[in-house]
């Protein structure tokens, strides 16, 4: 899904009792910058207060070592930015700091609340007053109006709250508090990290590509409805809320790093075996299976090992075109997809080609990807996706368009082949995505393909 047509859905992590615990939080975001690139920031503290930097951009074009030296600390959260709700603006960049009559807080939120429009009227009308439009917004004037004394049951009230898709990290002077949505949505890993001294500290972020780079321990995923609760004392875990598991399976198709182990896989083996599963279900006769980079690759390798037909990178990307460039006009609009995607016409030329995307949301990326190939003298031009259709869109933190634009929504499979111009187009089936995934006894969401919401 080379156009970006569904965005990813923001990155979190927080780290405690390390000592250099911003440094860790922006290698982190780092690794994890595929999630967002809108914004990113960080907040830290040493006990006696929070400092919190965050701007537009990349962690690489927002932090330096001048930028990390004023976030002292020994513990620290941050937070990779895209546009879901909200809007496009600094006031919507992450973490979100306020003070209130307990103190200092600091917050990073990956989701979307399904409530959050209900809540904020409800606050406004209290006399609250918001400055970003930010779902996260509500869970600072919720705990700050909480009756309970201390934090930890402020917090547990103020979630309570709260419908949707959610991980929060929460960092006040002393502690850091970790929550996930009883559905558990969005992915969130605990790790650990052992200091120079020999003393223990913890990382929990969205993926495990982050504990990597860090050279942290994987211990295990946040469980749904679960608060962590980090001390000096160590960590402590609450059931918040009754579990009821329902993780998004977009994130196997295509939002998580190939990498990362989600819910308990390794990413990379679940989109092989989405591959594996197209072969099987869409057997056709040709001579090269060809991803569309970089999301469908490792798709394209378990199609070409299962059928047997030789996989090529028919298409190389270019990683370096940056965040902006001049739109294209109408008349070089096929530039748009040129400027990343460029095939090796000499591999291309007179073959019959297999091509793998994760996935058609609006149809044009695959319409012009289809047209440079034919360009090129492919023969035949098969487009394979490995994941169904996706006809709905998403209510739980990820950035989607429109149903009116989801091609699927409006197509049948038949007119979509004829509108990006391919010769055949198949699907993955929903049967196969969840032998592919191994959903015997576990159940997820899978609301972009079927039109099912839980909440
Ligand atoms: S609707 Fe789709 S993208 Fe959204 S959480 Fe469910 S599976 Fe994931």
């Amino acid at each position: 899904m080379e156009n970006k047509d569904w965005k990813e859905e923001c990155a979190v992590v927080g780290v405690y009792n390390v000592t250099n615990a911003a440094s860790m939080t922006y290698y982190s975001l780092f690794s994890m910058q595929h999630r967002g690139q809108e914004a990113t920031g960080i907040s830290s503290s040493n006990g006696e207060k929070i400092v919190t930097i965050k701007k537009k951009g990349l962690v690489t074009e927002v932090f330096d070592n001048e930028s990390l030296s004023k976030l002292k600390g020994f513990s620290a959260i941050g937070h990779n930015r895209y546009s879901t709700a909200g809007e496009d603006s600094m006031a919507d960049a992450q973490p979100i700091f306020a003070r209130y009559d307990l103190g200092q807080v600091a917050i990073v939120h990956n989701g979307n609340l399904t409530n959050a429009k209900e809540i904020k009227q409800e606050l406004i009308r209290d006399g609250a007053i918001f400055q970003s439009y930010m779902d996260t917004e509500n869970l600072i004037h919720l705990i700050a109006r909480a009756k309970q004394e201390n934090l930890v049951d402020r917090i547990k009230e103020a979630i309570l709250r709260l419908k949707g898709a959610f991980c929060f990290i929460i960092l006040s002077r002393k502690k850091m508090f970790v929550i996930r949505d009883c559905n558990g949505f969005r992915p969130l890993s605990l790790g650990e990290i052992k200091n120079a001294d020999g003393s223990v500290g913890y990382i929990v972020a969205s993926e495990t590509c982050a504990f990597d780079l860090v050279g942290a321990k994987y211990l295990r995923d946040v469980a749904p409805g679960e608060m962590l609760v980090f001390s000096q004392k160590g960590m402590q875990s609450y059931n918040i809320m009754p579990s009821n598991p329902y993780p998004c399976v977009f994130e196997y198709v295509y939002f998580a790093r190939p990498d990362s182990h989600i819910y308990g896989n390794v990413v990379y083996n679940i989109r092989k075996a989405m591959g594996e599963e197209l072969a099987l279900e869409n057997p056709i006769e040709a001579d090269l299976v060809i991803p569309v980079p970089d999301s469908g690759v490792a798709a394209a390798i378990g199609y070409s090992q299962k059928s047997g037909i030789p996989f090529e990178l028919g298409i190389i990307r270019n990683h370096y075109i940056g965040r902006t460039f001049i739109e294209p006009t109408q008349q070089i609009r096929e530039l748009k997809v040129r400027l990343k995607l460029n095939p090796i016409k000499e591999l291309i030329e007179n073959k019959r080609i297999i091509v793998i995307d994760d996935s058609i949301v609006r149809g044009t990326t695959s319409k012009q990807i289809v047209k440079i190939l034919r360009d090129c003298g492919a023969k035949e031009i098969h487009m394979k996706i490995s994941s169904p259709p996706t006809i709905s869109p998403c209510y739980y933190g990820v950035d989607t368009p429109d149903i009116s634009e989801l091609i699927s929504a409006r197509m049948s499979n038949k007119e979509v082949c004829e509108f990006i111009g391919a010769d055949s187009l198949s699907f993955l089936s929903l049967e196969g995505l969840k032998r592919s995934v191994g959903l015997k006894d576990y159940k997820f969401c899978q609301a972009c393909f079927d039109g099912k919401y839980i909440l």
